[in-house]
């Protein structure tokens, strides 16, 4: 089993169950940054990128 890079929106503080999956960092902040306009509204900017950068962590992958 090998790690996966995880992002779970409500680590950004939001009350949100989405969570986003991927091996690939720019998979990642593409599938966040899309959740983050089309539920939330939210521009996407440098400072956002940045954020979600930073929530990035790994995690064993679950099948
Ligand atoms: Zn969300």
């Amino acid at each position: 089993m090998g790690k996966i890079k995880v992002v779970r929106c409500s680590d950004a503080g939001l009350d949100c169950s989405f969570v986003a999956h991927s091996e690939s960092e720019e998979d990642l902040l593409n599938q966040v940054g899309k959740h983050a306009k089309e539920v939330h509204g939210m521009e996407i900017n440098d400072e956002l990128v940045a954020k979600v950068r930073s929530l990035i962590h790994e995690e064993e992958q679950v099948s």
